[in-house]
């Protein structure tokens, strides 16, 4: 029997030995509260049969009650691993043994690889980004001035904290509520204390989502990166005014699941070269398949599969 297109988590705690029962045996899925919207499991199946390995991949709809017992049938389960989405990755933070530096600093884990009974934490989101960013527009992030659009949320967090790693040129921080931005402008200002290269003003600093203040920051930078929630639905109100958006910008949208969203269309329109998120879901999750099995994850399948699947 093959595995469904989702289980609950209840069902995998009542049941831990219920995953070896399909063909292939379930091995690894992903966790949510929802999600239905998920598309690892068509990427990551299809890595899977890519490079020959006996194992399935399925969406695990967890409440958040649920979600750390679900965490520890795991290695009964006989799971090689797991990702994390909303709105566990916080969650998955706390209940795993150990995780490394990035996810630590980023505060949530979207990536498990089960060693034994425990539970590894890892975060795949910004180095994900990363990886799609030299794709996309071949240039590395570490070289940009950038401006990051929902800095407030787990994402932007995630991304903020990848941009101070990596030594960006500079980096705004822009959020609805300015003192989250503020704050993590604060948490990460150490790491921007070397002299920059080019022009003058702070390394790092944190606006509002205000039109007048975002004008000002992008007239000075290379990208602007939405990890907001708006442009999820078509109904949403514009993340950017569309005047504010010039040729010579790049446009980076975390968002993927509605098609061309309206940032990109304004971005397109402006002349400004753009991306949806759908490469940064691809890279992370080829960063999580390497996390777990240790080997090159086989990006051309997982491409072809994604660009393929609705
Ligand atoms: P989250 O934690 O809920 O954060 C949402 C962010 O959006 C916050 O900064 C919030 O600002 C802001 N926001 C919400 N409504 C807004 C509005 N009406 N106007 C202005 N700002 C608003 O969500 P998340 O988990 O970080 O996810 C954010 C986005 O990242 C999602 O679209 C998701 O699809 C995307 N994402 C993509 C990938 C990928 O692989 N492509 C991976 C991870 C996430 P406040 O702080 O003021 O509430």
């Amino acid at each position: 029997m093959q595995v469904p297109e989702t289980i609950s988590a209840g069902e995998l705690i009542a049941n831990p030995g219920m995953a070896a029962s399909f063909d292939p045996p379930l091995r690894l899925g992903v966790f949510g509260d929802p999600v239905a919207h998920s598309r690892s499991p068509v990427f990551q199946n299809a890595a899977l049969r890519a490079c020959g390995m006996h194992a399935s991949y399925t969406r695990i709809h967890a409440h958040a009650s649920d979600f750390p017992k679900a965490l520890r049938a795991l290695p009964q389960a006989g799971f090689i691993g797991a990702n994390v989405t909303i709105p566990h990755k916080g969650a998955a933070l706390e209940a795993v043994d150990w995780a490394d530096d990035y996810a630590r600093a980023a505060g949530s884990v979207n990536t498990i690889l089960v060693e034994g009974e425990k539970l590894l934490g890892f975060n795949t989101d910004g180095p994900g980004l990363v990886r799609a960013v030299r794709e996309e527009f071949s240039v590395d992030l570490r070289d940009l001035r950038v401006v990051l659009l929902g800095a407030g949320g787990g994402a932007g967090r995630a991304i903020a904290v990848q941009c101070a790693l990596e030594g960006c040129e500079r980096l705004v921080l822009a959020n609805r509520t300015l003192e989250k931005a503020a704050r993590l402008a604060r948490e990460l200002a150490p790491r921007f204390l070397a002299e920059k290269i080019s022009g003058p003003g702070e390394r790092i600093a944190a606006i509002s989502m205000e039109a007048g203040a975002l004008k000002q920051e992008l007239a000075n930078a290379d990208i602007v990166i939405n990890a907001t929630s708006l442009g999820m639905k078509r109904s949403d109100p514009p993340v950017l005014p569309p005047a504010l958006i010039t040729p010579n910008l790049l446009v980076f949208d975390t968002v993927y699941s509605s098609g061309v969203s309206r940032l990109l269309e304004d971005a397109a329109a402006a002349g400004a070269r753009c991306a949806n998120g759908l490469s940064m879901l691809l890279h992370q999750g080829a960063l999580s398949f390497e996390t777990w099995f240790n080997q090159p994850a086989p990006l051309d399948a997982m491409r072809r599969t994604l660009a393929s699947t609705p």
